[in-house]
C-alpha cells in the first residue's frame, strides 16, 4: 500500500490510560488522573454499564461508559 504523505488532516490518535484504560485525547485521564499511553489495542465501548455483558466482565472491571482499550502497554 502506498503511503499518502501531503495529506493536510493529520489524525491524531487518541491515548488510553494505563491504570482504567479509557480512551482520551489527553496524557492525563479524566476518570483516574493516572498517565495515559500512545501504545494500545483494541477498543471497546461501552453505552451502558449495568446492562453490558462485555462491562461485566471482571477482568475488563470498568464502571462508566465510554470508550476503552484492550491491551494498554
Ligand atoms: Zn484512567
Amino acid at each position: 500500500m502506498k503511503r499518502v504523505r501531503n495529506r493536510r488532516v493529520i489524525i491524531k490518535r487518541p491515548f488510553a490510560c494505563l491504570n482504567c484504560k479509557k480512551i482520551t485525547f489527553e496524557t492525563e485521564c479524566p476518570e483516574c488522573k493516572s498517565p495515559t499511553s500512545e501504545e494500545w489495542k483494541g477498543m471497546i465501548i461501552i453505552l451502558n454499564p449495568e446492562k453490558s455483558t462485555v462491562a461485566k466482565l471482571e477482568e475488563v472491571g470498568l464502571k462508566h461508559y465510554g470508550k476503552y482499550a484492550i491491551v494498554v502497554k
